[in-house]
């Protein structure tokens, strides 16, 4: 039998609802229990997927190769389960999706409407594909009181009914601080229940924002005013580190009332030691180094989420301290590159559409790898790491990718432009943007005896994929006679998947995002080496 715990989030956004649900299914999952996070967003685009980075934070992108919300990224890290295609809808999807029904004639020229064919939509998205889980969390997206999340929480509020007492809601919002007044204010949160119970939904647990300690008196008054228990109103502070929110969620009583709503009296006590362990590590670190991320999106840092976590789980294995420098990679095409990288201790070209900023990514490259400065670099960053070498190792000055304007010799391209001398394939730039990248995991073959079969300890790996254009593969000898080597191929031998230069202290391409599957309490490899690597490093400069 599986629960569902459905969250919503008032006052304000950006509260870190995708936070808090990822973290209380880290608590529930410490009790043993088997769950699955899901993420219902409002918004009209069909997928994030063509959404800009700027606006919406990173893509996050599936084993199954969807392209979803960034939270999805949180509930995997925090939880480890490996989120899917079925764990992320927006409104888009759902009407697309009634839309091409009522094209077809599937209803039969009945009257298609909000209620009940979008509900019942969202209602089957939520409880789709539970796989024996104990708990489904499924967290909506955007604010109470947001026009196109009305019929989410119809849908939610009628799952209250059909499930019974197998679903319960809790509510995020914010306590805000008054400064002049000297006060916290639990008005805004008073309201946002009142709203979400006009909507009929009575939250059983609200969750408090505070930068504060709560006092009482507050806890108090939220509960009388929001019709909860007193204990269901649960302080959510401000931690040190994102690692201490299953900690702090768990002092506050959080899972206890969980359990309580559901009426479960029988659940084992939870093992929060691996959280324990990593929250010290990262609050005690034996020594710091710093990262330059040169990329192109670096005005959000949300937009690389989970490169920046994965750069602290790199830190936290080698109990190090990673301080980024986000470096936007425009100012190398006309400064001096040396300024800015001296003293770093290893430098990261991550994953980036477009050609703005790529001649100085490309500056970059040339610097790190000439000056032995831990180099990885992610998709984009990998690709441009083989330009790099082609056009000042392999003496082809024109090399370049397809991807930008300039005709050039396809050294990445498309699969079809590989063969072409700097053609490229009419694209019609108006038709569909969605779907027409390589999406999703994949499987690559390492070479035995490279620096990554070492890394990985396996020859075989999987990864995750998002992008268009490949490493030709036809330019692989003149690479290799440089002293690129290429270590790491598709199962068939056709797609470059990873370059290294042996002889450098660490110089490593994925054409994949490794950050993707990496965790708190799992580190990705890759990342554990780099910043082993960097740790190195900081101790020659
Ligand atoms: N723009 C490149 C491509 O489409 C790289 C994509 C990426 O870095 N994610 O292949």
């Amino acid at each position: 039998m599986t629960r569902f715990i459905f969250i919503t989030g008032g006052v304000v956004s950006s509260l870190g609802k995708g936070l808090a649900s990822a973290a209380l299914g880290a608590v529930l999952q410490a009790r043993g229990y088997k769950v699955r996070l899901r993420k219902l967003d409002p918004y009209l685009n069909v997928d994030p997927g063509t959404m800009s980075p700027y606006q919406h934070g990173e893509v996050y992108v599936t084993d199954d190769g969807a392209e979803t919300d960034l939270d999805l990224g949180h509930y995997e890290r925090f939880t480890g389960v490996a989120s899917r295609k079925s764990d992320n809808v927006t409104s888009g999807q759902i009407y697309q999706q009634i839309i091409s029904a009522e094209r077809r004639g599937d209803y039969l020229g009945g009257t298609v409407q909000v209620i009940p064919h979008v509900t019942d939509a969202i209602k089957e998205f939520a409880t789709d594909f539970q796989d024996d889980c104990d708990f489904i969390l499924c967290e909506i997206g955007g604010t109470i009181g947001d026009i196109e999340g009305l019929p989410f929480l119809e849908a939610i509020r009628q799952l209250g009914n059909d499930l019974r007492n197998n679903a319960i809601f809790i509510h995020l919002t914010l306590v805000p601080y008054i400064a002049s007044a000297g006060e916290l204010k639990t008005k805004p949160t008073q309201h946002s229940v009142k709203e979400l119970r006009g909507i009929g939904i009575q939250p059983d647990i609200v969750m408090c924002r505070c930068e504060k300690e709560i006092p009482e008196g507050e806890l108090n008054k939220i509960a009388l005013f929001c019709n909860v228990p007193k204990e269901a109103v649960i302080p959510a502070l401000d931690v040190n580190t994102i690692y201490e929110v299953p900690l702090s969620y768990h002092e506050q009583g959080l899972d206890v009332e969980v359990l309580r709503a559901f009426g479960i009296d029988d659940a084992p006590e939870p093992d929060l030691s691996a959280w324990e362990r990593t929250v010290s590590r990262v609050m005690e670190p034996e020594g710091e180094v710093t990262i330059a991320v040169v990329g192109k999106y670096i005005g959000l840092q949300d937009a690389y989420k989970s490169l920046t976590e994965a750069l602290v789980h790199g830190g936290i294995a080698n109990n190090v301290k990673v301080n980024i420098e986000w470096i936007d990679s425009e100012i190398f095409e006309s400064e001096d590159v040396v300024v800015h990288l001296e003293g770093v201790h290893g430098i990261l070209v991550p994953g980036a559409f477009g050609e703005r900023g790529a001649e100085g990514k490309i500056n970059v490259i040339t610097f790190a790898r000439e000056r032995l400065v831990p180099y990885f670099g992610i998709c984009f960053g990998m690709q441009m790491a083989v330009v790099e070498s082609a056009r000042n190792l392999a003496g082809m000055p024109t090399a370049s990718s397809t991807e930008f304007e300039k005709p050039c010799l396809p050294m990445v391209g498309l699969m079809t432009e590989w063969e072409t001398d700097g053609g490229k394939e009419t694209r019609d730039e108006a038709s569909d943007l969605g779907g027409t990248l390589r999406l999703g995991a994949y499987d690559a073959t390492l070479r035995e005896g490279t620096k990554v079969a070492e890394i990985y300890g396996t020859t075989q790996i999987s990864e995750r994929h998002r992008h268009r254009y490949e490493v030709n593969i036809n330019y692989v000898e003149q690479l290799e006679e440089t002293g690129m080597v290429f270590s790491g191929l598709s199962p068939d031998g056709v797609l470059p998947e990873i370059v290294e230069i042996p002889d450098h202290p660490w110089f490593i391409g994925v054409q994949f995002h490794p950050e993707l599957k990496s965790k708190p309490l799992d580190p990705h490899p890759l990342f554990v080496s780099f910043i082993k690597a960097a740790v190195e490093q900081s101790r020659l400069v």
